[in-house]
């Protein structure tokens, strides 16, 4: 059962949320949450997310938190809690839920959009931490295709089919592996009919939404993964509506995938990211 309740100040915050009593008073006036911070994070995406393996880390609560009487009982029992690093399914859900109101990406992890909008001064450690990462310099990205792959024709370039076409088309051998070209975290990760597997990486360092359509099979990612350039992704495949094993690439500018972003041609870039690689296109096909 220690799954379900282990996320430390997070899932203390989010739990006194979710009384319906204010969580601003814990973020401010007297105390605070003075939480034990995890051991640093993995990615700058998903900073309250430790790896599995981080020892158990004891978080105190200090906040005094103007509560009824009923509500302060439920408060007290959550707070002594041990933090090992996961998030329990209660806990993804319960995120999901306060995300969902908030009008948040409903990612399930306490991201730092999360820990803003819950006002919590954690928030602005991960944020000071994310921005002095973001001045270091950083690799501009991997190309995807881990193999042999070319463009296609006229048919499959950005904009192609009288504008339909809101990505390009990279072919390669059925089951090439593919890895995330950026760091980010996992938006989506469906089937659909036209897109057969696909997979969403949005928080780039670039703010912009990378799509890789027609996946072999369904992606070992899920939602709010968070992913590093190189990440395996899946593999190239020709589910949903493709002809022949290929890779559909799509870029979309913040905000995001149909979060208000929109594509653009990333041919430029893919060039960029395969002459970096050593891995230029071969011939096109028509
Ligand atoms: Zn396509």
């Amino acid at each position: 059962m220690r799954g379900s309740r282990t996320t430390g100040a997070i899932a203390v915050a989010l739990c006194t949320m979710m009384t319906g009593a204010s969580v601003a008073s814990a973020a401010d006036g007297t105390g605070g949450l003075a939480a034990t911070p995890a051991p640093a994070p993995a990615t700058p995406a998903s900073p309250a997310v430790t790896t599995q393996s981080a020892p158990a880390t004891v978080i105190k609560v200090t906040a005094a938190v103007s509560l009824t009487r009923s509500q302060t009982k439920s408060v007290q029992r959550r707070v002594h809690v041990r933090a090992d690093g996961r998030i329990g399914t209660g806990t993804r859900s319960a995120i999901r839920r306060y995300q969902s109101k908030k009008k948040l990406m409903r990612t399930g992890r306490p991201n730092l959009q999360t820990l803003r909008a819950m006002k919590l001064k954690f928030a602005e450690t991960i944020a000071g931490r994310m921005a002095r990462k973001a001045a270091a310099p950083s690799p501009d990205g991997t190309f995807p295709i881990q193999g042999p792959w070319h463009y296609g024709g006229a048919a499959t370039t950005f904009r192609a089919r009288g504008g339909a076409h809101q990505g390009v088309d990279l072919f390669a051998a059925c089951g090439t592996p593919l890895v995330a070209a950026s760091p980010g975290q996992v938006r989506t990760r469906k089937y659909e009919a036209r897109a057969g597997n696909y997979v969403v990486i949005t928080g780039t360092p670039g703010g912009e939404d990378e799509v890789y359509m027609h996946l072999k099979s369904r992606s070992p990612l899920k939602v709010g993964d968070a992913v590093q350039a190189g990440t395996p992704v899946g593999t190239v495949g020709d589910t949903g509506d493709a002809d022949g094993c290929h890779l559909h690439f799509e870029l979309w500018t913040a905000p995001g995938w149909y979060a208000g972003g929109h594509t653009h041609d990333p041919t430029a870039t893919l060039d960029a990211w395969a002459a970096a690689a050593g891995n230029p296109a071969g011939a096109a096909t028509s």
